[in-house]
């Protein structure tokens, strides 16, 4: 029996224990009872499971709670829909939110175990590609800790994202099968299973009063069997949901299918109802239009708007009259924009609401957040395979789009250029259904992630769309969560600032900015370092273990982690690498700061160039940290398997934080906000989030070089790679190295498509362009670095400029612009 305070009445369920004793009972129960352990002390993997089931059944009795007090206030809820939640490990948060933390390291103490030990036996759940997945993420914790009733919606794939080996230098994609010891996380919810339908055709009936009605036919259904994640709020008694579906075959044999005697043929064809939810597809700021990925679109659309529904109709029956007022659908870009037409039919062929009564509640309670102004990454399907696979929507797509176009064409009378720029539909070619285009018109907020992100939505991508509806458009810059990323990641800082300026940044990492008046103090810049010394010596063990390589001690740790992509430029970053090395070599060594620099990240398995930018990078680290002249000031580091998990390591270790990309490329970054967050100086351009990163710091606490977003453009169709070569030195000496096959010695010529592409005037991330600039920027890093009273001073004033990049601001912001939800309180 789980531990409970004594009660009079044994049938009454008192509060669970919070203290290290209610705890090491519990797990111990689970341990020797519920696992049937055989020994005194179970094994690390059967502790972490007894102890998650401890620390599950202490969030199941207050999400029960906060279930209750949601359904009793029948106020207005927010459902985030996202094909993407990067979660990361659950433990250490669940710990750290419901303030068990030290608990539970006493109740392991019991069982002769560490509690860091039992907390890295927990695979990431890593539902997701990078930035627009954590985000997903940051955002539940968030909504959870202000208490407002949001509740996510996405799949449970079976395989997340892949596991990332490096071998010879080269990316090596194994499976990730996150779910194989279990995951004790998770509860299923079988009795709330939907059925989602697939192919089929569109038909037309009369019902008994003789009104027209559209039903979807012959359809071949799949099951969604929903799971449900506690995602508990810090230390507020509030525990929301994460609600992840799977899919299954329905139990219905349809033997007619098959030839007489086809009966296991019939069986084995249940199989590819569970294939939409086996594997996330690991593509970042690309589509890649299979078929499959639409089908995983429409299931998470359907599933979740049919379980939001059914709660409905539970309550107020068919009466939709107050739907819009109580719900808003999220979408987490336009992956599950689907969500748009099946809503329409879900309201109109199954709940017999008429076409305008249906637009309305829905073009009411749909919001789309854009992430990327890439055209590679704007999702466009093919009307053939939605006829095919989707017919009922498909024609519902193309109702709206009629009507949405009659509007315009009222508007602005002849002009049939902006009717094709608009369309839903693209006509050039093959038909295609503008994803982007249905979430714009579908919706009553469209929002860009930084401030220059959604002044290009505005001005460019969606220009069209700003004129007709300038009102819709809102900009909400990223954020990401104190919790994991500050008090999570660097214990040692969480401690340091407590002692310093007290608990209230803990609820308001605003309060952050107290910080600042002691960057002036040296005994407290002591300490700040010293706290940096020891995450830095954490992460220097691990980086030893993972590759072998040894850092320098004392050296910089200049860092880029994120997904690699042509357009995050870990290109010019490995040249200036280069450029370091070859200044050694030309002995100017004792000139340069000694650095540890560390790249890790993973590329689509299908995205050639990134794949051949990772080789480079291993090149380029065998070579460096081979040579005798490099020993005490280069080392250079590919950690394999970026994740989560790694990331929490890595930015509370990182002196200097590389946000690169070509400006106006990326939407905001967040990996840029966690480096800050733990003490990073950054080196960047005015791109995405940075702009509001230096901002916030002040410009001459920030390494800012390269073109802006409006150089870039202009320069585009003029830009000559030659004139920066001929211009400095160095970078001539780069290529030249690079081009003398130096770090391909017996590879040859698999750097030449990377030299093309530098070379190439169409290179569309300019990386010659901003070289010069970034190499003297880093330069005068590396002179401050020299100067350790000046670094650890600007090391604390980014610290305490961060608090405006808490994911707690950007969700205020979503509830004040877009959602208007009333927050719960709930009392212990
Ligand atoms: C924060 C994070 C990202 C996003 O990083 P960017 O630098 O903003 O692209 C991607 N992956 C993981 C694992 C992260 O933690």
């Amino acid at each position: 029996m789980p531990a409970r305070r004594p009660a009079k009445n044994a049938c009454v369920l008192p509060p669970l224990g919070m203290d290290a004793s209610s705890l090491c009972s519990d797990t111990r129960h689970y341990l020797f009872h519920t696992l049937g352990a055989e020994e005194e002390t179970g094994s690390k993997k059967d502790l972490y499971t007894a102890l998650s089931m401890s620390l599950r059944d202490r969030l199941v009795e207050r999400w029960k709670k906060t279930h209750k007090k949601v359904m009793e206030e029948k106020g207005k809820r927010t459902f985030y829909l996202s094909l993407e939640f990067l979660l990361g490990r659950t433990m250490g948060n669940a710990l750290l939110n419901l303030g068990l933390e030290e608990a539970a390291g006493a109740a392991l103490e019991q069982e002769h175990r560490q509690l860091t030990d039992i907390i890295e036996t927990e695979p990431d759940a890593g539902l997701g590609n990078g930035g627009l997945g954590r985000l997903a993420a940051c955002f539940l914790d968030s909504c959870a800790s202000l208490g407002l009733p949001v509740t996510g919606y996405g799949i449970r794939y079976s395989y997340g994202m892949f596991r990332q080996e490096i071998r010879a230098g080269e990316q090596v994609e194994e499976p990730d099968h996150w779910l194989k010891n279990g995951y004790p996380w998770e509860l299923k919810r079988p009795e709330r299973v939907r059925h989602i339908h697939f192919f089929g055709r569109s038909d037309v009936y009369k019902d008994a009063q003789g009104k027209l009605h559209h039903r979807w036919v012959d359809t071949h259904d799949v099951l969604a069997v929903p799971y449900d994640i506690p995602i508990p709020g810090y230390r507020n008694e509030v525990v929301n949901t994460l609600r992840l579906w799977r899919a299954a075959s329905t139990d219905i044999f349809d033997l007619g299918e098959f030839n007489a005697g086809a009966y296991p043929e019939a069986v084995a064809a249940k199989n590819n109802a569970e294939h939409i939810s086996m594997v996330l597809y690991p593509n970042d700021s690309s589509e890649n239009g299979k078929e499959l990925r639409l089908r995983q679109q429409y299931f998470l659309a359907s599933a979740s708007l049919q379980d939001v529904m059914a709660d409905w109709v539970a309550v107020h029956g068919e009466n939709f009259t107050h739907f819009a007022e109580h719900h808003c659908f999220q979408l987490n870009d336009t992956h599950p924009s689907c969500a748009v037409p099946e809503l329409m039919r879900l309201l109109m062929d199954e709940h017999g609401l008429d076409w305008d009564s249906a637009w309305k509640i829905t073009s009411h309670t749909m919001a789309y957040t854009n992430h990327t102004l890439l055209p590679e990454a704007l999702e466009r399907w093919p009307v053939r395979l939605f006829r095919q696979l989707l017919p009922r929507l498909l024609e519902i797509i193309f109702e709206i789009n009629g009507r949405f176009l009659q509007e315009v064409a009222r508007r602005a009378p002849g002009d049939n250029a902006l009717l094709q720029r608009l369309s839903i539909i693209e006509e050039n070619g093959e038909q295609m259904v503008r994803m982007a285009h249905l979430a714009v018109v579908g919706s009553f907020s469209v929002n860009g992630v930084a401030a220059l992100h959604t002044e290009l939505l505005c001005d460019e991508l969606f220009a069209d769309f700003h004129k007709l509806w300038p009102q819709k458009f809102n900009n909400k810059t990223n954020g990401v969560t104190p919790r994991r990323w500050l008090q999570w990641a660097n214990p040692a800082l969480r401690e340091l600032l407590t002692e310093q300026i007290g608990p209230d940044w803990k609820n308001d990492l605003d309060h952050l900015k107290a910080l600042a008046p002691f960057a002036e103090d040296a005994t407290f810049r002591k300490r700040w370092d010293a706290v940096r010394q020891i995450n830095k010596a954490r992460l220097a063990r691990l980086v030893l273990e993972q590759t072998g390589v040894h850092f320098i001690p004392g050296a910089m740790l200049d860092t880029q982690v994120k997904r690699i992509h042509e357009y995050k430029r870990q290109l010019l970053n490995a040249l200036h690498v280069i450029h370091l090395y070859d200044r050694i070599k030309r002995g100017e060594g004792s000139e340069v700061t000694p650095r540890n620099v560390l790249f890790a990240g993973k590329a689509a398995p299908g995205y050639f160039m990134a794949k051949r930018i990772i080789k480079l990078i291993n090149n380029i680290a065998n070579v460096v940290n081979h040579d005798a002249d490099t020993a005490g000031r280069l080392r250079v580091c590919f950690l394999p398997d970026y994740r989560v998990s790694l990331m929490e390591q890595i930015c509370a270790a990182t002196d200097l934080s590389e946000q690169i990309s070509t400006a106006g490329k990326e939407a905001s970054g967040t990996g840029n906000m966690k480096f800050m967050m733990n003490g990073a100086l950054t080196i960047g351009t005015l791109d995405g989030a940075n702009i509001e990163i230096r901002d916030a710091v002040g410009p001459e606490h920030f390494f800012l070089f390269g073109l802006n977003a409006q150089e870039v453009s202009q320069l585009r169709g003029n830009y000559h790679p030659e004139v920066y070569l001929q211009a400095d030195h160095d970078l001539q000496r780069v290529m030249d190295l690079l081009h003398s096959g130096y770090f391909n010695a017996f590879e040859p010529g698999i750097f030449d498509p990377i030299m093309h592409t530098l070379n190439n005037p169409h290179d569309p991330w300019m990386v010659l362009a901003d070289f010069t600039s970034y190499k003297l920027k880093q330069q005068e890093a590396a002179a401050l670095w020299r100067d350790q009273t000046e670094w650890q001073r600007l090391s604390i004033l980014n610290s305490a400029a961060s608090g405006v990049f808490s994911s707690d601001r950007t969700i205020r912001e979503y509830n004040a612009d877009i959602w208007h939800l009333k927050p719960l309180v709930m009392t212990p």
